[in-house]
């Protein structure tokens, strides 16, 4: 590889080849050249990259064993700054490398396949292309140019005028992974932030609740019944996607404690259907909590969490009386209780705002639970 990446010259051919006027690729050769591009795509998935390279003519990878005169290369224009992700190959086998700012080259972790002898698919991390949520403009470029094959005029450029535009969006997780303890009450530190969370939908109310997260720009943590994720797929999609965590919390709100493993997966299993998203939270209905059932959520992957703030909102005691019982009892790293579904919830709804402002005003910050206990998303 060493070897490989001192034998590659940086693309001088391609910054040569960017600074041509646009002109130049316009007629196609008469044989095929190997490289002269057909079409290229690049799409955004997660935190990933999928490139796609179509050529008019065949080549082997070896073809892209690194010399002068040959290139195949995406290149990248991000806030005034230029990149270069490069297809070689060592051997038989085509990979990607990338020069950074100071023209260094290396290799870029990606997944390099050969569908046929004309494309090039490549999937890679964004930021390990140097690139970052935001908008990107970018165009593929090839030159073979090195052999008699071709002559000078190998060297293409797609498109030939201007560049494509791509939105990179912050990636939306597909899951996120437990750790021990395996079952939690409260955060493990000691930050000034709270985790909402919601019991019991998606339901009516649960629209409700987003509204006034998403007003307040903050997220929450919504434990969903699986037998309710059908009909409300959207609900769970919209949760998800404005930033807020779900978890499990039985397929039919069921007392687990005895064990439950087949609600847990069941609603595993609807979650995902909805979402394409699989928790890594476990609520156990009534708080019913053991070995048992945190040792079977273990085993999927997911752990336990209780809470220790409980305004007991699912009993209607008043707007004012779970607004108080929240403000009073809630402090650093705090896990609070409360529900957007299991019957009428309004007061549930009419409080969150003033809880919202007053624990802000107390410089409260608002985390989800997996921000709260440091699980790391999943991406793809
Ligand atoms: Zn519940």
């Amino acid at each position: 590889m060493a070897e490989a990446a001192r034998r590659w010259a940086p693309p001088v051919a391609v910054a040569a080849l960017l600074a041509l006027p646009a002109a130049a690729p316009a007629a196609d050769p008469p044989a095929p050249a190997p490289l002269a591009l057909a079409s290229a795509t690049l799409r955004q998935d997660g935190l990933r990259l999928r490139l796609t390279i179509r050529t008019r003519g065949d080549w082997a990878a070896q073809a892209l064993i690194s010399r002068p005169g040959r290139s195949l290369c995406l290149v990248t224009f991000e806030r005034g700054r230029r990149g270069y992700v490069c297809a070689t190959a060592t051997g038989h086998r085509a990979r990607l490398t990338i020069t950074g700012a100071g023209g260094g080259t290396r290799a870029l972790p990606a997944t390099v396949s050969r569908p046929d002898l004309r494309t090039l698919f490549a999937t890679f991390a964004f930021a390990g292309a140097g690139l970052r949520v935001g908008a990107v403009r970018w165009v593929v470029t090839s030159t073979w140019t090195d052999t008699g094959r071709c002559a000078a005029g190998c060297s293409f450029r797609l498109p030939a005028r201007g560049s494509n535009a791509l939105a990179l969006h912050p990636p939306v997780p597909t899951g996120c992974r437990a750790r021990a303890p395996w079952y939690w009450t409260r955060g493990p530190g000691n930050r000034k932030v709270v985790a909402l969370t919601f019991d019991d939908g998606p339901s009516r109310y649960t629209h409700q609740v987003l509204d006034v997260l998403a007003r307040n720009r903050i997220h929450g943590t919504f434990f969903l019944i699986g037998e309710q994720v059908r009909g409300n797929e959207s609900l769970v999609r919209r949760e998800l996607r404005d930033g807020n965590a779900v978890g499990n919390h039985t397929f039919t709100h069921a007392n687990v404690s005895g064990g439950g493993l087949q609600q847990l997966v069941s609603t595993q299993g609807a979650i995902h259907r909805a979402a394409g998203y699989t928790p890594c939270l476990f609520r156990a209905p009534y708080g019913a909590v053991s070995g048992t059932i945190v040792g079977q959520a273990r085993g999927l992957g997911l752990d336990t969490i209780g809470w220790d703030v409980d305004p007991r909102d699912w009993s209607r005691p008043g707007t004012d009386a779970i607004y108080s019982r929240i403000v009073s009892a809630a402090g650093r790293e705090s896990i609070i209780l409360m529900h957007d579904g299991g019957g009428p919830r309004d007061e549930t709804v009419a409080a969150l705002p003033r809880v919202i402002a007053t624990l802000r005003h107390r410089g409260y910050g608002f985390v989800t639970v997996p921000e709260l206990l440091g699980l790391a998303p999943k991406y793809g």
